[in-house]
This record gives structure tokens, C-alpha cells and sequence, in this order.
């Protein structure tokens, strides 16, 4: 395949100039993530150095070859900055232009300046080490579950490996002669491939900075602000989906309703912001208390739950006594003040074919409920008769049900404290 390279210089100006536009323009609509704005920046660099290689034979080649180049170089060092941008990390406007810097400075040097093989392969050399650098970057960053992410390091790092294989020649050569290697093969492919390569990454690019943005939606959506744990609407989803795992699959299961005691008298003598700290200590200390694959979530104010997957009864009052003993002695003292925080639970064990968390979370209400009446700091395991009796008192509403609980549960087993 042969293609005229006239036309494939103009197709790449063209091209890069219309992404350039393309990402300038995304970014405008949502300018929250700034590295879309670089690599905008960069592609329309690519597109102006392009067009100055253009120009060759009407301009001096200092301009032409060797300004050029530089140019080229300062657009990937822009790409590359993009990427530090995008994962958090500081513009280095120094190392930004050491590419150009050390190319126009060989380019001075008598010695290199007829050496065209060497300069060529400076030239792959300095586009392969931002690409890589790039590559790098998003390797750095990977804890951040973006599934676009990978493709952007497979190509970057797999031009810039290209880049060194190139046919040294190539990074010199302008396009307006008629020399017999504009017809080669070897050209057109790698020139076809730098043209893929910068329309690929900027969609890959383009659809990095996207998907960040939904992940940022979605986790504001999910995900309780002050503790980092799952809210209310994040731990009911989870809790459904492990409830159909759990039809095809069944596992003992137990379910944890847990409330800060006189929460609101540690507000009120210590103030709302020592108020947070303690919910963020008791999450801290539940989450070590818990195995990783159980579910915790905040269920609103001073009140969390956890779903404990694959174990009996006993094992799960173990962990709820655990989660109030440790968080006791975590909230012992707050900051230097005598809070004394301390957490009743009431728990649910459920070894049936169904897991339905929304009604277990009933039944362990009620339990949270006799733990409180009891004095609080306490875990009780709802019983059979609790939840026999919870049954009946369904039709009730709200605490008169609970309030006829409360004196139906004389079976309800007192645990702990
Ligand atoms: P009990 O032992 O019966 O559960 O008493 P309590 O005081 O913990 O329960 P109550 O429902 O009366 O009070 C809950 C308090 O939790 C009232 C509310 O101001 C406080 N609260 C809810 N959300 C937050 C929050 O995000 N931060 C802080 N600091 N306080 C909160
Ligand atoms: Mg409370
Ligand atoms: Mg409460």
C-alpha cells in the first residue's frame, strides 16, 4: 500500500487539529478535570509542528527540521504532563521543555549537525521517553479503579516502542520531496500508525477523564461523605445482591443493627465536631472488627448495620461483641475529652434458603430495641419468640409495635455487657 505522503501530512495536521478542538471543547463542558485541557493542548501543538514540517524547502531548516522537532517533543512533554495531572501529581514545567532543550542544543553542536542517523534516533529517542514517562504515570495511578486506564498504557507503551524501531530517517524526512523513500512501504505503515495512534489515545484519553467522572458520581451516590462507608441506598443494593447469591447458594448469615448510645448527649456536651469524630472512630474500629468481605454501611445518623456472610450464631455475637467492645475502648477518650461512647446491637441469625435483609433488619430492630431498654452498651440476638411476636405486632405501627415488643421479649437472650 502506498499512499502519498503530501496527503497524509494534510490528513494528520487535520486530524490532530480537530481532537485538539475536540478535547479543548470536552473540557469546557466539564473543566473539573484539567488534564483534559493538556492533552487538548498537546494535539494541537502536534497539528502546528506538523504544519511547520510542512513547510520545508520555504522556510530556513533551523525552522523547518529543528524547530519542528522541538515543538513535536514539547507536545508529547504536554501529553505526559496531562497524565501527572490527571492522577494529582505536579506540572514539571522544567522537565516539560528538557526534550526540546536537548534537542535544539544537538542540533547546535557541529559535530551532530550532518549527523542525520543520530539525530534521528535522539529524536525517537526523547518522543519514546515522554510516551513511556506517560505510560508511567497511568501505571502510578492504577489504584484507581478506571477500566480505561489500561488501554492508554498499552498504547502508550506500545508506540513508544514503536517509536524506537522507527526507520531513524523517518523524524527527518519533509514532505514535499521526491525522493524514492516516500514511496516505501515501511513509511506510509508507520505514518498510517502515528495517525491511529494519536486518534486512539485521544478517545482513550477522552474516555478516561469520563468514566472518572462517573466513578466521582457514582461513589458521591453511594458512599457516606463523612465515614467513607457505604450510605443507606449503597448498603440495601449490596445487601440485595448478596441475597442472590445467596438463593443459589446458601450461607449462614447474620444481620447487625448497630446505634450509638446517648449520641445526642455527646453532641450536645461536646459539640457536633467531636459528634463526627466519634462516628468515624466507631467506623474505623467496626471495619477492623468485621472481615472485609462482610457489609457495613451507615444507615443514617448514629445508626450503622452489617451484614456478616458464612458464619453461626455464635461466631456473629462474637463479632458484635467485638465491634462494641473495641469501639469502647476506642471512644474511651476523644481528643483528649472523657467522652465514654459506647454502641448497643441488636442481631439477627439467619441459616435459611432466603436472605431477606430488609426483614432481618426488622427483626434486629427489635432486638437493638430490648438492647437499649436493657441499658444500653449490650448486644441481644433476637430470638424465635422476638421475631414470633414480631409477626404479630406487624399490622402496628411504628412504636406501639415496638413498645408491645418490648414487653413481649422477655425470651429475648441478653448477651452481653
Ligand atoms: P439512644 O441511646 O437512645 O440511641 O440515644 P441517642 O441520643 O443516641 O439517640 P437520638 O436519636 O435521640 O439522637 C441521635 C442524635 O444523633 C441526634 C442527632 O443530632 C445526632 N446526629 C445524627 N447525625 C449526626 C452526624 O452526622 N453528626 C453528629 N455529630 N451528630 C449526628
Ligand atoms: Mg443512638
Ligand atoms: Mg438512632
Amino acid at each position: 500500500m502506498n499512499l502519498d505522503v503530501n496527503t497524509l501530512f494534510m490528513v494528520t495536521i487535520y486530524v490532530e487539529a480537530i481532537l485538539g478542538l475536540l478535547l479543548l471543547f470536552a473540557w469546557v463542558q466539564n473543566t473539573s478535570i484539567h488534564a483534559v485541557a493538556w492533552w487538548g493542548f498537546a494535539h494541537l501543538l502536534r497539528a502546528a509542528s506538523v504544519t511547520i514540517f510542512g513547510m520545508y524547502g520555504t522556510v530556513p531548516d533551523f525552522v523547518s527540521i529543528d524547530l519542528a522537532n522541538a515543538l513535536l517533543f514539547t507536545a508529547f512533554a504536554v501529553t505526559w504532563t496531562g497524565a501527572r495531572v490527571f492522577d494529582g501529581r505536579p506540572v514539571e514545567p522544567i522537565y516539560m521543555v528538557t526534550g526540546a532543550v536537548i534537542w535544539l542544543l544537538v542540533c547546535r553542536l557541529p559535530v551532530l549537525s550532518d549527523a542525520v542517523v543520530i539525530r534521528a534516533l535522539i529524536a525517537s529517542g526523547i518522543i519514546t521517553a515522554y510516551t513511556w514517562l506517560t505510560a508511567f504515570e497511568f501505571w502510578r495511578g492504577r489504584d484507581e479503579q478506571l477500566v480505561s486506564r489500561w488501554p492508554a498504557i498499552f498504547m502508550l507503551f506500545a508506540h513508544g516502542s514503536l517509536f524506537l524501531l522507527r526507520t531513524p530517517l523517518v523524524t527527518l524526512l519533509p514532505w514535499s520531496s521526491n525522493s524514492h523513500v516516500y514511496n516505501s512501504v515501511w513509511l506510509t505503515v508507520l505514518s498510517f500508525e502515528a495517525l491511529l495512534f494519536t486518534i486512539s489515545i485521544a478517545f482513550i484519553l477522552l474516555a478516561m477523564a469520563k468514566e472518572r467522572t462517573e466513578l466521582r458520581h457514582r461513589t458521591a451516590a453511594m458512599v457516606d461523605p463523612l465515614t467513607g462507608i457505604s450510605n443507606r441506598r449503597a448498603f440495601v443494593q449490596d445487601a440485595a445482591q448478596l441475597a442472590k447469591r445467596h438463593s443459589g447458594k446458601p450461607k449462614p448469615t447474620a444481620v447487625l443493627l448497630i446505634d450509638l448510645d446517648h449520641f445526642k448527649s455527646i453532641n450536645d456536651r461536646f459539640g457536633h465536631a467531636l459528634g463526627d469524630r466519634v462516628l468515624e472512630i466507631f467506623t474505623e474500629s467496626a471495619r477492623q472488627s468485621v472481615r472485609a468481605s462482610d457489609l457495613l454501611g451507615r444507615l443514617g445518623g448514629e445508626e450503622f448495620a452489617a451484614v456478616l456472610t458464612d458464619t453461626n450464631a455464635e461466631k456473629a455475637v462474637m463479632v458484635a461483641e467485638r465491634i462494641r467492645e473495641n469501639f469502647a475502648r476506642a471512644a474511651q477518650e476523644v481528643d483528649g475529652r472523657p467522652v465514654g461512647a459506647t454502641v448497643s446491637v441488636g442481631l439477627v441469625h439467619c441459616s435459611g434458603p432466603v436472605l431477606d435483609v430488609p426483614e432481618l433488619l426488622a427483626q434486629a430492630d427489635h432486638a437493638l430495641y430490648i438492647a437499649k431498654e436493657r441499658g444500653r452498651n449490650r448486644v441481644e440476638l433476637a430470638t424465635l419468640d422476638m421475631i414470633n411476636a414480631l409477626k404479630v405486632d406487624a399490622p402496628m405501627a411504628g412504636s406501639t409495635a415496638v413498645a408491645t415488643m418490648a414487653a413481649k421479649s422477655m425470651a429475648a437472650k441478653s448477651v452481653a455487657a
